[in-house]
């Protein structure tokens, strides 16, 4: 049987009601592809021809977006290749709100120009109190930036060499600190720095002292650095990266740095990401002195670096609003997520799945060494791609894939994810042709 001269046209296919539909929702091009895909799937006879727009209609994206939602089920709190902090309910509905025309930088009550923004940044500093002021750019990196742009330009940051970190995919903050024309003056060694190591170094050309705190590696043994206490006596800026977002302490990870405590302590500035145990959108958080924060919200690379309404509202709203999802996974109860994996495994007996134990980690977001104790129901091995084109991304250890629990929301219905894990294999088990 010829079956390429039996598949139908595209234009026969695309006048079926279903697509028509979805060309007003998704646009031509996508549903044309969708087309294609199930002609293709035709043609090769994997699907008869008759079913062309059936199987166009059923491939068709729930979104115009090629990003798919994706179910985090790797015990990886903050995912970077998975788009770190999911955002919270509060912070999504926030999000579609300011989608359209918003008062972002526009006071309704008297028709004048406002701060864009006010609110988030308001947020920010009630939540965290000791901060005079606040700044939002675009993300940490972005603040670091303007930090050494705005008070360092052609002259010196004095960094201690245990916190010349690399942050990822090549990226290097010291790199990144130089490319905005200031000096860094490294003093200490790898392991040990001290307060009297900055202290030799100050000169007129110090512009600020920089720590930077290794969210994603730890130094043990023969170690020392200087607290925020002892460089804030030195007399100049003392700008704190402090990584992950806390604006408080979080009891269940101590060794982490907040913001309001570090002020307290005497820092002039603090940088962090929005995104990361903050649970917000992409973001780079600056608070502290007034006079500081002035200063870069009005240096001309501000501009450059601004956030966009969407950032601006669900960081607002992340700020304000309920528990986030990361602090849900960081608090989750180790009991409740056995008894989850342990009632997933017995409906999913006939995949030759069982409930284990697990360890779950905060990524490299922060916390680096820090072991969550989780549950994970364990699968065959042979799951793991069909499982990851349906969107349900776990871990593979020890020869078996790991859909660890800490990071699947507990809002997200068992009965639902057990479907989704059955079509995802059924689906697999049908690829053939493509
Ligand atoms: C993650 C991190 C950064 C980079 O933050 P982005 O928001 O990804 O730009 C910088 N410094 C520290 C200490 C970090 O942990």
């Amino acid at each position: 049987m010829d079956n390429r001269r039996r598949v139908p046209r595209t234009d026969a296919v695309l006048a079926d009601p279903r697509l028509a539909e979805a060309i007003l929702r998704l646009g031509r091009g996508i549903v044309k592809s969708a087309v294609e895909v199930a002609q293709e799937r035709a043609r090769c006879g994997e699907i008869v021809a008759d079913d062309v727009a059936d199987v166009a209609v059923g491939s068709l994206p729930a979104h115009a977006t090629t990003l798919r939602p994706v179910i985090n089920a790797t015990g990886v709190l903050l995912h970077t290749n998975l788009g770190r902090a999911p955002l919270s309910e509060a912070a999504r509905e926030a999000v579609l709100a300011a989608a359209g025309c918003t008062d972002v930088e526009y006071d309704l009550a008297t028709g004048h120009r406002t701060r864009r923004g006010a609110g988030a940044l308001a947020a920010l500093v009630e939540a965290c109190p000791a901060a005079e002021a606040a700044h939002v750019v675009n993300n940490n990196a972005a603040a670091l930036v303007l930090a050494a742009t705005a008070i360092a330009h052609d002259r010196e940051i004095i960094i201690s060499r245990g916190e010349m970190v690399e942050i990822g995919d090549g990226f290097r903050l010291p790199d990144l600190l130089v490319s905005t024309g200031a000096r860094l003056r490294e003093v200490g060694t790898t392991n040990r720095t001290i307060a009297a190591d900055y202290e030799a170094a100050l000169g007129p050309d110090t512009g600020f002292v920089l720590k930077i705190h290794p969210s994603n590696f730890r130094i043990e043994g023969f170690t020392a650095q200087s607290s925020v206490r002892e460089l804030a006596r030195l007399g100049v800026p003392v700008v704190v990266d402090i990584g992950s977002g806390l604006l408080a302490a979080e009891p269940t990870l101590p060794e982490e740095p907040d913001a309001a405590s570090v002020l307290r302590d005497g820092a002039d500035l603090v940088t962090a990401s929005g995104d990361k145990l903050l649970g917000g959108p992409q973001a780079g958080l600056l608070l502290g002195r007034a006079d500081l924060v002035e200063r870069l919200r009005r240096h001309p690379l501000a501009r450059a670096l601004r956030v966009d309404k969407l950032t601006l509202a669900a960081l607002e709203a992340t700020v304000r609003g309920p528990r986030t999802p990361t602090t849900h996974a960081l608090h989750a109860d180790a009991r409740a997520l056995r008894h989850r994996a342990v009632q997933l495994a017995k409906r999913l007996t006939e995949h030759d799945a069982s409930a284990v134990e697990s360890v779950a980690r905060v990524g490299g977001g922060g916390a680096p060494g820090v072991e969550l104790p989780s549950a994970a129901v364990s699968l065959p091995a042979s799951y793991v791609d069909p499982l990851r084109r349906a969107g349900i991304v776990g871990r593979l250890e020890s020869g078996r894939l790991l859909l660890d629990l800490r990071t699947v929301p507990a809002e997200l219905d068992d009965a639902d994810l057990i479907g989704r894990i059955e079509r995802a294999v059924a689906a697999g088990e049908g690829r053939r042709c493509m």
